[in-house]
């Protein structure tokens, strides 16, 4: 029996036995599209994982191997890039593309270039977003495209308060708003939906005003932009409850991304380090009671609010399809998407699919050394996640040791 955070409750292992709700526990299916080698390599590499020691000595090297210009590409693409990562370009991850659709789960390709800076560098993240549009606007194996706003902006501009800005600033302002205003235009214009995902509160106000005039101006009749709340924070049920209502209000349609929040540690190390009191909540259990609050809103609302959920938690996505269920809404209906991280969760995302649920994997691409940052994150979150690396791990060997029987 599984213990700790991510273990399964008797509860819920009950729910998993019904025969209507997906089966979390079904390895066959959930790594179908996987090589005994591929296998062998998750193994490997969850065990690492597994070891915060190893982890924290890893992600140091890794990031003075960056910093002195140390070629460490043959140690990564074969074992952290290969299991996260797609390719180095939107070609280089056709791969993946193809060996996801062929269990029903659709790509949402994440550029994953992290710390760029200049102008040129953020109007070239801009144009590789807009490749990843148009190849989702051609190629029904696509969900969503993404970016993450401080690719396509200076982080000083997306902190300051814009009624302070310098003509300058304005300027830069301007074009970060022309570069996101480009990206929705082109998504709507393709037919398709974005993402737009949340980063550090600091600079989070920012991309929720340019998110909700986004949504403003292109979701009149469909869902084409989706914003980000992260449930780990104590202010963001209030939020979307008041962004449903402005939209009622305004007569557009939200997209909300719901998921739990990404940069935990940092938000609380900040807000001690300049004593304001932290924007996350008490404890876990407020969050996850806020995530699944936000969740079932998005339900009750669903011809105002479409729902992309973005999480690893068994017992959320369980959830999730029961209060669907519950409902009346069938499994494959257009306005909710369940998603996951390549590399992660597998037996959550296939058995979703199998289903009928529309599930969708992030699929992280660019080149080894801007995908870095993005790889260490992973890193860290599957040795900080209570009990998830060791899920992992668990389901792998299971389905290892099944196919060993087989044989
Ligand atoms: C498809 C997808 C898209 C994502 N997009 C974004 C994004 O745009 N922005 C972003 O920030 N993150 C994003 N994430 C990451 C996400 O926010 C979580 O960090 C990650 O998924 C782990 O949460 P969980 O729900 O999967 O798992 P769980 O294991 O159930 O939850 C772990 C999370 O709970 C919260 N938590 C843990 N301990 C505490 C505590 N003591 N008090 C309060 N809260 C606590 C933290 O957020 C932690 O990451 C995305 C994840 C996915 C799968």
């Amino acid at each position: 029996m599984y213990k700790g955070g991510a273990y399964l409750s008797l509860q819920l292992l009950k729910k998993m036995s019904n025969k209507n709700l997906p089966d979390f526990r079904d390895t066959e299916r959930a790594f179908r599209h996987l090589s005994d080698r591929d296998l062998s390599r998750g193994r490997l590499l969850f065990e690492l994982l597994s070891r915060p020691w190893l982890v924290a000595i890893g992600s140091f090297f890794a990031r003075l191997a960056l910093f002195i210009n140390l070629p460490i590409g043959w140690a990564i693409r074969p074992t952290v890039y290969a299991q996260f990562c797609g390719g180095e370009d939107v070609a280089e991850s056709e791969g993946t593309i193809a060996l996801l659709s062929t269990r029903n789960v659709k790509t949402i390709l994440d550029y994953s270039a992290e710390g760029v800076d200049a102008e040129e560098e953020l109007d070239m993240t801009c144009a590789e977003i807009l490749k990843t549009v148009n190849a989702a606007s051609q190629d029904p194996r696509h969900a969503f495209s993404v970016f993450k706003p401080s690719g396509l902006s200076h982080n000083s501009i997306l902190e300051k308060d814009a009624s302070k800005f310098t003509a300058q600033e304005q300027e830069a302002w301007e074009r970060v708003v022309r570069r996101v205003r480009s990206i929705c235009a082109a998504t709507a214009e393709a037919g398709g939906s974005v993402l737009i995902d949340a980063e550090e509160t600091w600079i989070q106000d920012s991309i929720d005003k340019l998110a909700e005039d986004m949504m403003s101006d292109f979701n009149r009749d469909r869902a084409v932009v989706f914003t980000t709340a992260q449930f780990y924070r104590h202010d963001r049920l209030d939020f979307i409850k008041g962004l449903a209502f402005r939209a009622k209000e305004a007569d557009f349609i939200v997209g909300v991304k719901v998921v739990r929040g990404a940069y935990m540690e940092k938000e609380r190390q900040r807000a001690e380090k300049y004593a304001y009191p932290s924007p996350i909540q008490v404890d876990k259990a407020a969050t996850d009671a806020d995530f699944n609050s936000a969740v079932e809103f998005c339900l009750d609302n669903l011809d105002r609010v479409n729902l992309f959920c973005g999480t690893h938690n068994e017992e959320s996505n369980l959830k999730l399809c029961e209060m669907m269920m519950k409902r009346g809404i069938s499994a494959d209906d257009k306005r909710i998407t369940f998603s996951q991280l390549l590399g992660m969760s597998d037996p959550i995302t296939f058995n979703l699919a199998s289903q009928g649920y529309n599930v969708a994997k992030y699929v992280p691409y660019g080149p080894i050394r801007e995908a870095m940052p993005y790889l260490i994150r992973r890193a860290k979150e599957n040795t900080s996640v209570a009990g998830q690396t060791s899920r992992e791990l668990m389901l792998i060997q299971a389905e290892i040791a099944r196919r060993k029987r087989q044989h």
